[in-house]
């Protein structure tokens, strides 16, 4: 596929290595420095008519030129001999999902049908991707802001397909098997759960954590124990878009500037969103750093019962009155 990428087996393509102090693999992406100057405004890649949407489109996927990972043989990663020495292509594959082509949207200021578009092309891609042999673990995720490293303005998010299942999403996974599914039980025992809940709807709920990492995180999940967006049906896809548009509109008007963010799914074990900005306030960049990268222990500056009550505050004003009914 795609025989143009100049990625694609390349002897020099990304590479995992294993960590010998943590026994992490690590992707080596070096050859995706040489990729040329961004396109300036006027010559957008993802407008009708640029490099990557030569026709007209309601939503689009596509291979990213310039790949994490890339396509191939399915690698046995765990029978190396000498796993400290170990290199091996970065199998898997990474790609751009356009949500709308209109260059100036956001998902929160998509309409429902356009953003149900969306949910419904991560589930589709997210089963193609799954049935490659070299593919076991599938990363939606979106990157949005300057500030965050988007370089691209128009509305997009990324996928990557790992062919291990990463550390994050194992050690949850390993702490669900352990004691049970967290989310279930928040979702039914927690009494403090009113408090940090922001959106909630027929299938979906939207609420900081309690224990949350960063200023303003929250987590999306349905209320019932739903392992991956494909399994959703009609009118639970309905409400995630709804609840995505209506907690992401809520980032854009809490502060007099949208917040930036980054957002990522996790499928396996009960469905959920997380959503996060690097601001602690409207102007104040949220660092991590020595404290928090050598010690593993994250330092909220923000208590996740103020970022709930000032997000709950908010008018999302979402682009269709056809809205969420309740906030929770
Ligand atoms: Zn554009
Ligand atoms: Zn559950
Ligand atoms: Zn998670």
């Amino acid at each position: 596929m795609n025989s143009d990428n100049p990625s694609f087996d390349h002897p020099d393509g990304p590479e995992f290595r294993l960590d010998s102090l943590t026994r992490q693999w690590v992707a080596i992406t070096a050859k995706r420095q040489t990729r040329p100057n961004l396109p300036g405004a006027d010559n957008c890649p993802f407008c009708v008519g640029g490099q990557e949407a030569s026709e007209p489109y309601d939503v689009k996927a596509f291979p990213n030129r310039w790949p994490a990972m890339v396509p191939g043989e399915r690698l046995d990663l765990d029978s190396s001999a000498s796993l400290e020495e170990a290199s091996v292509p970065a199998r898997g594959a990474a790609e751009v999902l356009v949500y709308s082509p209109d260059h100036q949207a956001t998902f929160a200021t998509l309409d429902r049908a356009q953003a149900r578009r969306v949910v419904d092309l991560w589930a589709e891609r997210t089963t193609a991707l799954l049935e490659r042999p070299e593919v076991e673990y599938v990363l939606i995720f979106e990157n949005n802001g300057a500030e965050v490293g988007a370089t691209i303005p128009h509305p997009h998010g990324q996928i990557y397909a790992f062919p291990f299942t990463p550390p994050v999403a194992e050690r949850e996974a390993q702490v669900a098997a352990d004691y049970g599914c967290p989310i279930c039980a928040e979702l039914r025992d927690r009494p403090d759960l009113q408090a940090r809940t922001i959106d909630a709807n027929g299938s979906f709920v939207a609420f900081t954590r309690r224990a949350a990492a960063w200023p303003f995180e929250l987590l999306i999940a349905p209320r019932e124990h739903i392992p991956s967006i494909e399994q959703l049906d009609d009118s639970e896809r309905d409400d995630l878009a709804d609840v995505l548009r209506s907690a992401l509109s809520r980032y854009r008007r809490v502060f007099d500037e949208p917040l930036p963010y980054m957002l990522w799914i996790h499928p396996g074990v009960h469905l959920h969103v997380h959503i996060v900005t690097t601001r602690r306030n409207a102007t104040t960049v949220r660092y991590v750093a020595a404290g928090e990268l050598g010690s593993g222990v994250m330092f909220n500056p923000v208590s996740p019962e103020d970022a709930a009550a000032a997000l709950r505050e908010v008018d999302p004003q979402l682009h269709t009155a056809e809205a969420l009914d309740s906030h929770g």
